[in-house]
């Protein structure tokens, strides 16, 4: 049964101060966690180790990376290298979201290096694909989208590619507070389902966990998460609240 995930991305918010307490208050509330269920926490590198000590108890709780970079080591000051993720027992790394896309000028090519690196390392990659809204509103979305797997993903192998989480986050409900409608996301999901189906046959697509993103919150969550296509979600804005990702948390199809 493929995994159903709630991931959080705090981006470049939250003191360590302030992202501890939001980290206990939320792990010590109390969930019904099915065994495929999984809470992953992207927080900002200097915070890595610390909360991963906070977790370490818990086996279905993960802090993750929000990048990594696409060359292995080297003269690339500022920098974080999959190698010292790895080094310090970092499981999971976001690459490709739309905003490392945008602002940092990360392409397809280079986030198959990234993809790589992480796979390599034993990192699970939370790999993030969606569309602008001038692509949605030509109705080029699936083509759009399915390139960006194609470019990043396709050259990984069957046993390979079932390692990857993706994540499907429509650029024009990214902090938004517009979310796609179940119906939209269903749709996308189920063609990157599709898609992922005529490249490595349907079991192996029905293994990948595909996560929904944009403008999740509390009172949106059950509907998105409940579409059979819809793994969970990964989760920007109402991740910093606590009572909206216990939330988000509780809402996992089980
Ligand atoms: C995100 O950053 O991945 C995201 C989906 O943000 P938000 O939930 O705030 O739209």
């Amino acid at each position: 049964m493929r995994k159903q995930i709630a991931a959080a991305n705090w981006k470049m918010n939250k003191t360590l101060q302030d992202g501890k307490q939001l980290l206990q208050d939320i792990i010590s509330a109390e969930y019904n966690l099915q065994s495929n269920h999984e809470v992953i926490f992207a927080v900002p590198f200097p915070y890595l180790m610390e909360m991963k000590a906070i977790i370490e108890s818990n086996n279905q709780f993960y802090i993750s990376a929000q990048n990594c970079h696409h060359k292995t080591s080297g003269a690339y000051t500022g920098e974080v290298s999959v190698d010292m993720l790895a080094s310090i027992g970092i499981k999971h790394c976001v690459v490709g979201h739309s905003e490392r896309r945008e602002y940092f000028g990360e392409t397809n090519s280079m986030l198959a290096e990234k993809t790589d690196l992480c796979l390599s390392k034993g990192i699970t990659p939370i790999f993030c694909c969606g569309e602008a809204l001038d692509i949605r509103e030509a109705g080029q979305q699936n083509a759009f989208v399915e390139s960006q797997l194609q470019e990043s993903l396709f050259h990984l192998d069957a046993d390979t590619i079932q390692k990857i989480i993706i994540a499907y986050e429509p650029i024009w409900a990214i902090g938004t507070g517009k979310t796609a409608s179940s119906e939209q996301a269903q749709d996308m999901h189920a063609h990157l389902r599709g898609v992922l189906g005529k490249q490595y046959g349907n079991t192996i697509a029905g293994n990948i966990s595909i996560l929904y993103g944009g403008s999740v919150k509390g009172s949106n969550a059950i509907e998105l998460f409940s579409q059979p296509d819809v793994d969970g979600g990964l989760v920007g804005g109402a991740s910093l609240v606590v009572s909206e990702f216990i939330q988000i948390i509780n809402a996992l199809k089980k």
